[in-house]
């Protein structure tokens, strides 16, 4: 039997059990979790899924689940699937009155920064990320105090305090054309871009807008490095290799493709290349596969994010039944930092989704890192 720390939970997790009915509610979900899921597990997961499915129509709430879900979360309970930026555009439009984050804290203070009236609840207060612990409000402050009439992009993984001190937020999905945007609305040939280092090292090379840059980094995709790719095209040669911007240039140097996660699952159901590596978290192979159809084998390396593995079924069905943790942003924040995330809400959508892999379009402009 499955535990938590409290009893009511427990008490819940205990009175559930895998019946034919609840097998028969859940043979679709099953049936794209093929491969993914063993029959034993499913005996175990399949009574969560449906348990967590009621509980969402009695209380009026939905599951934002990111692409780095496990598959047995977007497939089972995400009512909305996607990026960042799908996910807080969802978060914006939603009838629902509670929100149930599938992804880090920082996602979960976006969604009340855009729907300060529902509550918005994470299952696990520990679902951090290294890229948005890197930068702190104050830190922020004194950089902008640094430069002067220079307008500030910050990538949307930030925390709510340092979203109220940037003019825009920005996605890999959007990055090269909120830079522009912000050069061309400010008068300016420079922007400060936080806090990725090599997102902005990338969005750099896609871009005559000149880059001031911060040391931060994701903890998934710096550990990636070039003797990787050459690793697994001297193993598979015919393989596409797929790379996220958050990636460290002479990675993405070596990639076919590199985009945000969205673009790279558009550009697995599109292509359906025979063998494919998606140069990311491991999870995106896995919820990818289901569109992907039988023909695209996915290959290794990937790495884990472990703050993205804290968010669990128990958990979120936990959360739905105690209504924890619920994540508060101060009203004062909500109001500076709503604006920056409604300006990248309304840009228009590109015609393509942003590549960065475009060696010929390189402009080779380096950033200024900031000490
Ligand atoms: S994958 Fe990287 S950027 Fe995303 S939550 Fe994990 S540490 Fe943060």
């Amino acid at each position: 039997m499955l535990h938590s720390k409290n009893p009511i939970v427990d008490e819940a997790l205990g009175a559930l059990a895998f019946t034919p009915d609840i097998e028969a509610e859940t043979s679709e979900i099953y049936a794209r979790l093929k491969g993914k899921v063993s029959a034993i597990e499913w005996q175990i997961q399949a009574p969560l899924i449906a348990a967590i499915n009621r509980l969402k129509r009695e209380k009026n709430a939905v599951v934002l689940a990111h692409n780095y879900m496990t598959p047995d979360i977007f497939h089972g309970v995400g009512d909305y699937v996607g990026d960042s930026l799908g996910l807080a555009r969802e978060a914006a439009k939603s009838d629902a009155k509670i929100i149930v984050q599938g992804g880090v804290h920082f996602m979960a203070e976006t969604s009340k920064i855009l729907a300060p009236e529902k509550t918005v609840l994470i299952p696990d207060l520990r679902a951090g990320c290294s890229l948005a612990s890197s930068l702190t409000g104050e830190q922020l402050r004194l950089i902008k105090q640094r430069y002067p009439g220079l307008p500030v992009v910050s990538y949307v993984n930030t925390t709510a305090d340092v979203k109220a001190e940037t003019d825009i937020c920005c996605t890999s999905a959007n990055a090269v054309q909120v830079v522009e945007w912000a050069a061309k609305e400010w008068g300016v040939d420079r922007v400060i871009l936080v806090p990725d280092e090599f997102l902005a090292r990338n969005v750099a090379r896609q871009t005559h807008i000149g880059i001031i840059a911060y040391r931060g980094a994701c903890e998934v995709h710096e550990r990636f490095n070039a003797q990787d790719i050459a690793d697994v095209r001297a193993a598979h040669p015919n393989a596409v290799v797929l790379g996220h911007p958050e990636c460290p240039p002479d990675v993405i140097a070596a990639c076919d493709f590199t985009g945000s996660t969205t673009a790279m699952a558009d550009y697995v159901t599109q292509n359906k290349p025979k063998q494919v590596v998606l140069i990311t978290e491991c999870s995106m192979a896995d919820n990818v596969t289901a569109d992907a159809g039988d023909g695209v084998e996915f290959l290794r390396p990937c790495n884990l994010c472990p703050h993205m593995k804290r968010i669990t079924l128990e958990g979120i069905y936990a959360s739905l039944l105690t209504m924890t943790h619920e994540v508060t942003v101060d009203a004062a924040i909500i109001d500076k930092a709503r604006l920056s995330v409604q300006r990248m809400i309304d840009m228009p959508p590109t015609a393509t989704p942003a590549r960065y892999d475009m060696i010929k379009a390189r402009h080779h402009v380096d950033v200024e890192l900031i000490s």
